[in-house]
């Protein structure tokens, strides 16, 4: 009988005492089932520590497909951002520097998103932990899906407020 460990409590147990997870690596959460429903049971604080845990994991077991993922991501969308900053979209798409069908449209998902946090911050470049980092949208009228998203300090994110994305990245130049 094929087991597995469970990273939370610890014990060995056969595979169909986890639940499935499309992302990571076996396809199988990393913690129990019943860890799982008491980390539900319990209040928020409990929850993020799954989360977190999720996190971790995910980042062990994709370390290298992520950050080529998230460096095209991040490239595409910061010189799209300049380009249309300075009037040269245009011209970018003529050279084929960017290709507007290579950005995905869709919903980030929770593990995606958690990515996003630990990417630098896209107006100044630095560098934060994640628990100061959010997720700020380009165009404020638009939901959160992928190409109206970015890695945002929640200090800039606040700052910027109504603002708009170009004239707030404008500050950073
Ligand atoms: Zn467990």
């Amino acid at each position: 009988m094929e087991i597995k460990k469970c990273s939370r409590c610890g014990r060995e147990l056969p595979l169909e005492s986890f639940t499935k997870l499309k992302t990571s690596k076996d396809g199988l959460d990393y913690w129990c089932k019943e860890c799982k429903r008491e980390c539900r049971k319990q209040n928020y604080q409990s929850n993020r520590e799954c989360e977190l845990e999720q996190m971790k994991r995910y980042r062990q077991e994709h370390k290298e497909e992520r950050a080529q993922k998230w460096k095209q991501y991040y490239n595409t969308l910061r010189g799209f951002a300049i380009c249309s900053r300075n009037g040269e979209i245009t011209a970018d798409r003529k050279h084929g520097r960017i290709q507007e069908d290579s950005l995905p449209i869709n919903y980030p998902t929770l593990e995606e998103w958690m990515e996003l946090l630990l990417l630098p911050d896209f107006y100044d470049g630095k560098q934060y932990h994640f628990t100061e980092m959010g997720v700020d949208r380009i165009d404020n009228n638009k939901p959160h899906i992928w190409g109206n998203i970015i890695p945002a300090s929640t200090a800039h994110n606040k700052e910027r407020g109504r603002m708009s994305f170009e004239e707030y990245l404008g500050r950073f130049v």
